[in-house]
Order: structure tokens, then C-alpha cells, then sequence
């Protein structure tokens, strides 16, 4: 299996190529088409898998694809990730692959100023990378909205759970268009995450590797 026959478009590959990869990793060849298909997606994908790439290549062909201008402190596609470290590893990851495309991107956690992060959200991004508790803050401070957003990822969802963000992530939840395009990633199936998936995700493909 190559990269190529999966869908992906040129600017991608060439990223990817750039990257060094030769194959895609197993997560990678059974997440990315379902992706790029618009379903839903529950994926079992412990660190280290290739699980970023896994929802970072189709989720910004997908953007580009639509090609549609976003419009100030709106959001295209939003990643939460449990910690700063994750969210910033995700945020370098869809800078190399989108480097072939126009894309605007940007991470904001806690633990730092809030300021620059506001400026950031100014003329809108095409993907947010972000933790809970700093994303609400944004929300309350009028900083970021979410009418024009089209995916959403749960990144190490297990994680976010056991570090208590559960009631933040309902918060969001409960902000967003209810029509966009689901992607949740966990280490386990845990019961918590279960039902969770069960009111977040609609008709999902189910991916475990
Ligand atoms: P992740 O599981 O997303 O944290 O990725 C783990 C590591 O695998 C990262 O350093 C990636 O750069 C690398 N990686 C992702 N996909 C591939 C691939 N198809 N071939 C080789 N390395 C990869």
C-alpha cells in the first residue's frame, strides 16, 4: 500500500515525501479514506502509531477541498488534545503537511499569556489546535466561535477523560453546529469513552489497530 492510493491529494503527498515516510502506517491506511469520505470516525491508536497523520492529512484535504474563506475569530476544524505537549506536537504536524497549502493554523494552551492567542483568532483559522480549559477561555473572552465549523477531533480522548476534562468538553460540545464531521482517537474503548462516542459521534466507522 502506498500513500498514493489513498486519495490523497499533491501537495499532501509531496509533504508527506518531504517527511520521509514510504508507507502509511496501518491507523493511516484505515482512517485516512473514511475521513476524506466526511463519515465519522471512532479509532483505537495508541501514541506513536502514526495516529496524527492519521486525521491530519484528510482533515486538511478536506479543507482545502471546500475551499472556503473563514471569516474573523471563526474556526474551520478544531483539534482538542489533553496537554500542552500534544496539542503542540499536533500544531507542528499540521504545519509540515499543510506546508504545500493554504492553510492557517494556529495552538493555544494555558500556562501562557492569553493576549497573542486572542490576536491569533483575529482573522480566523482554517485549524485550531487546542486544550479545553484555555479553549473556554478563549469562548468567554469572545476571542473564538465556532458557526462556521466543520470538523472536530478528540485527540487522546482516554487522556482527557482521566485528566477530568469531561465537563469542559461538553461545555464545547454544546457551542458547536450540530451538521460537522466527527474524529475520535483513544488509547482504549474504556466505557466512559464508549458513551461519550455514543453522543458524539453519528454512524461512525470503527477503527482498531
Ligand atoms: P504519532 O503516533 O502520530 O504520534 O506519530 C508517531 C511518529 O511516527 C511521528 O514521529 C511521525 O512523524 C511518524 N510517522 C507517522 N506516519 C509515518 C509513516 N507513514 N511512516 C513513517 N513514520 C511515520
Amino acid at each position: 500500500m502506498q500513500f498514493e492510493s489513498l486519495g490523497l491529494s499533491a501537495p499532501l503527498l509531496r509533504a508527506v515525501a518531504e517527511q520521509g515516510y514510504t508507507t502509511p502506517s496501518p491507523i493511516q491506511q484505515k482512517a485516512i479514506p473514511v475521513v476524506l469520505e466526511g463519515r465519522d470516525l471512532m479509532a483505537a491508536a495508541q501514541t506513536g502509531t502514526g495516529k496524527t497523520a492519521g486525521f491530519t492529512l484528510p482533515m486538511l484535504q478536506r479543507l482545502t477541498e471546500s475551499q472556503r474563506r473563514v471569516s474573523p475569530n471563526q474556526v474551520r476544524a478544531l483539534v482538542l488534545a489533553p496537554t500542552r505537549e500534544l496539542a503542540a506536537q499536533v500544531g507542528e504536524s499540521v504545519r509540515e503537511y499543510g506546508k504545500h497549502l493554504p492553510v492557517r493554523s494556529h495552538v493555544v494552551f494555558g500556562g501562557v499569556s492569553i493576549n497573542p492567542q486572542m490576536m491569533a483568532m483575529r482573522r480566523g483559522l482554517d485549524v485550531l489546535v487546542a486544550c479545553p480549559g484555555r479553549l473556554l477561555d478563549l469562548y468567554n473572552q469572545k476571542a473564538v466561535r465556532f458557526d462556521e465549523l466543520e470538523i472536530l477531533v478528540l485527540d487522546e480522548a482516554d487522556r482527557m477523560l482521566d485528566m477530568g476534562f469531561i465537563r469542559d468538553i461538553r461545555k464545547i460540545l454544546a457551542l458547536l453546529p450540530k451538521k460537522r464531521q466527527n474524529l475520535l482517537f483513544s488509547a482504549t474503548f474504556a466505557d466512559e469513552i464508549r458513551e461519550l462516542a455514543t453522543g458524539l459521534l453519528n454512524d461512525p466507522a470503527v477503527v482498531e489497530v
